[in-house]
């Protein structure tokens, strides 16, 4: 089966041939095939993966449902009831850890930059400095709603510097941006099946600092998402899940991790994200359209482009270009009409010149 067009967006993303011929089986939840030979080899390598410096610090749990249940899961099991935390936002996924928080009655600070805007490291750094009380520190790693990288490395040094937990949404980087997790001193990261790993959608992992996550038994504001418990038995059961695991989603993702060893792993496969996101911008920009954000806040992993002004309209456009083969990305950004373009998946740099034809061939004058 072939795809009719290639997904140029955040996730779910195009997959290889390999990643979706191997859900053609069923497996059984409760057998050793499945949770010796799919399960625990996946979780081994989200560590490995995770941390080259210390793996043995580190452990990995999966979680059902799209990359935000693991979010929740995250945020509503590492924070204790008398514990305070603050959300870094800036933009829709940052909000979103803000409003999960919420939702689950934990004493929550959002420093809010604004969609344009980085993090302030140095608000952080005084806001740690002031306040006693916040025990949790949460933030987005590459922020899709715009494709900002944030600057993750100051942001973590400001955090352990005063000594906090750290948690990381690092769902549209990890596997595609080279980290350590012992290196920068994080405590949880999540991510999920379908974004840079590139399998397809159905799960969310939560790798995790074993001593740190040792501590929360009890915390879990949600039973089906106890990220303590989830990982209890998963490590008695030898990686039996506790309810209905996506059997097919997981064997993808298997597949998905191997053939991101065969590319060369997260450094080389980092590096044809780079390129795609390189020859995308520069191919965009000789055609006229502008990007949202300076070039050097943009990660590899989407890009957003402003709407060209004049007689533009994003809904044609993309229509135009899906008949051409590629789905493209409506824009999120609040005041300013954008549209997204993903360079993450089973997308390689000939595609994105192939992308680029088709979009001077749609024929909006950019310019
Ligand atoms: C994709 C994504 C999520 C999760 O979105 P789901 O639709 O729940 O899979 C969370 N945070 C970021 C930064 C993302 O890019």
């Amino acid at each position: 089966m072939k795809n009719p067009y290639l997904l140029l967006t955040p996730g779910p993303l195009s997959t290889s041939p390999g990643v979706r011929e191997v859900m053609l089986r069923d497996w059984c939840t409760w057998d050793d095939d499945y949770n010796l030979g799919v399960v625990t080899p996946i979780r081994e390598k989200l560590v490995a993966l995770a941390s080259a410096e210390k793996p043995g610090d580190y452990t990995c749990v999966l979680m059902q449902g799209s990359g935000s249940f693991s979010v929740e899961s995250m945020i509503g099991s590492a924070v204790p009831p008398d514990g305070r935390l603050l959300v870094l936002a800036n933009g829709e996924y940052g909000n979103r850890l803000a409003r999960i928080a919420r939702m689950a009655k934990i004493d929550t600070v959002v420093h809010d930059t604004g969609e344009l805007a980085p993090p302030d490291a140095a608000k952080l750094e005084q806001a740690l400095e002031a306040d006693a009380g916040i025990t949790h520190v949460v933030c987005v790693h590459n922020e899709t709603t715009t494709g900002m990288l944030n600057p993750l490395a100051e942001i973590a040094a400001a955090v352990k510097r005063h000594n906090r937990i750290f948690m990381l949404d690092s769902m549209s980087a990890f596997g595609g941006i080279p980290l350590d997790m012992a290196r920068l001193g994080i405590d949880f990261l999540v991510s999920s099946a379908n974004k840079c790993i590139q399998g397809v959608p159905g799960f969310g992992f939560i790798l995790a600092k074993k001593s740190v996550l040792e501590s929360c038994d009890g915390y879990a504001r949600s039973h089906s998402l106890d990220l303590y418990d989830q990982w209890k038995a998963m490590e008695a059961g030898n990686g039996k899940w506790r309810f209905t695991s996506p059997t097919h989603t997981v064997r993808a993702f298997q597949q998905a991790l191997k053939e991101l060893d065969e590319e060369g792993g997260v450094e080389v496969r980092y590096a044809r994200y780079c390129e795609n996101q390189r020859r995308l911008v520069e191919g965009m920009e000789s055609m006229g359209y502008r990007c949202l954000l300076p070039h050097a806040l943009h990660s590899p992993i989407i890009t957003a482009f402003h709407e060209p002004e004049g007689d533009f309209s994003f809904r044609p456009f993309y229509d135009r270009l899906k008949k051409k083969g590629f789905v493209i990305y409506p824009g999120k950004v609040t005041r300013v009409p954008s549209f997204r373009i993903g360079t993450i998946g089973h997308v390689f740099p000939e595609d994105i010149d192939r992308l680029l034809e088709a979009i001077e061939e749609s024929g909006t004058a950019a310019r």
